[in-house]
């Protein structure tokens, strides 16, 4: 049968696999594998949502005004350098559509977000991935792999799914070595959550720079994942370049009234900030005393690696499944000795380790 064709990069692009979210164990599963918000979203981004409901009539507004002033005035930025877009996930998009020629090599690390080689294919780019040292970025791993193809670096800063982080001194060597004719994607969907003194989510280095791009979404520390909001940042002639190839209508006003809403809600944020730095560092001390490792985060996850042959991640998979409980499993993959857990509720967390007790244990 003949038809239309495709391009030869669009047959050979495989879609992103979201992890399982249901189980045939349970009727209603634990589902920590995808970075959600225990917390569930703020309570006044909820209420500027359904106030929202009486206007679906109309289109929303194409440029975001509230949205970008709100998020101007919170981070002290240019709100006619932030451009938005349907989750963090469609400005990587744009970007690659904006700056990649089929042919043309994007780098990122190994062990790092999956939608950077998803992108890059997408418009026929190649990717370029190259190893990570202790399940984090490598500076100089990076630079090494430069070359006249180079059009887009991508550095998830913290990074998913190892949660580690380099410190913006690095981040700002690697910009300094980078050719100023290749893009400099700095991904920071978790910077919300970091309390390292030497992280950095780049909004300094954006402003002295004129090929850089700061990612931010409202997927995560905000919970609201289901909305489909994130934003990026950069000097004029990039969030120009952006706005040029997104839809006009790219972000419904649903999302634009509940991310103003919920980046006015401080209580929300600190609370959030506080829960998960708490939860984090419990989780990461009871996976070790049960002789797990789990990699150093700085994020609402922890990746958890299974050191020895007998109880396998394969297994514990199987088993915390079989209770309920969905983690991330990376079957058939680099990482497939690992699971990787989302921050829970306080009784989720504390069921989860039970449940890796018995399994250690048995
Ligand atoms: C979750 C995530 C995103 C994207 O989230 P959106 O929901 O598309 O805003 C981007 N980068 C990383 C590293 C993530 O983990």
């Amino acid at each position: 049968m003949s038809g239309p064709k495709t391009h030869s990069w669009i047959k050979d692009l495989n879609v992103y696999s979201v992890g399982i979210s249901k189980t045939v164990h349970a009727q209603n599963p634990i589902k920590l594998s995808a970075n959600e918000s225990p917390l569930g979203p703020s309570p006044m981004a909820m209420k500027a949502y359904k106030e929202a409901a009486t206007n679906l009539h109309r289109y929303p507004d194409p440029t975001y005004n509230e949205l970008r002033s709100t998020l101007a005035l919170k981070y002290d930025i240019d709100p006619g350098r932030i451009v938005c877009g349907v989750g963090s996930d469609e400005i990587l998009k744009l970007a690659c559509r904006a700056y990649i020629n089929p042919g043309d090599e994007v780098i990122y690390v190994s062990h790092s977000f999956s939608m950077y080689p998803i992108a890059t294919k997408s418009v026929g780019g190649v990717p370029i991935e190259v190893a990570d040292v202790n399940y984090t970025a490598n500076v100089d791993n990076i630079l090494n792999a430069i070359t006249d193809k180079t059009r887009i670096i991508f550095l998830a800063n913290p990074n998913n799914p190892t949660g580690t982080y380099i410190p913006i001194s690095e981040v700002e060597r690697l910009w300094k070595n980078v050719p100023n004719n290749i893009l400099l994607v700095l991904d920071a969907a978790y910077a919300e959550f970091v309390e390292q003194d030497d992280y950095d989510a780049g909004i300094d280095l954006v402003e002295r720079s004129t090929n850089i791009l700061m990612t931010r979404t409202f997927s995560k520390l905000y919970g609201l994942a289901a909305l489909r909001l994130g934003w990026g940042y950069a000097c004029k002639e990039i969030a120009d370049t952006l706005d040029k190839v997104r839809d006009p209508f790219n972000v419904p006003s649903s999302a634009q009234v509940a991310g103003v809403a919920a980046l006015n809600d401080d209580q929300f944020e600190k609370k959030a900030i506080a829960f998960n730095n708490k939860w984090l560092k419990w989780l990461s001390s009871e996976l070790s005393k049960l002789g797990l490792e789990a990699i150093p985060s700085v994020t609402n996850f922890i990746l958890i690696k299974f050191k020895c042959d007998i109880k396998t991640a394969c297994a514990a998979n199987d088993y915390l499944l079989n209770h309920g409980y969905i983690l991330r499993y990376y079957s058939g993959e680099d990482l497939d000795d690992c699971l990787r857990l989302t921050v829970g509720t306080e009784q989720q967390n504390q069921q989860v380790i039970a449940l890796f007790k018995e399994f250690m244990e048995a």
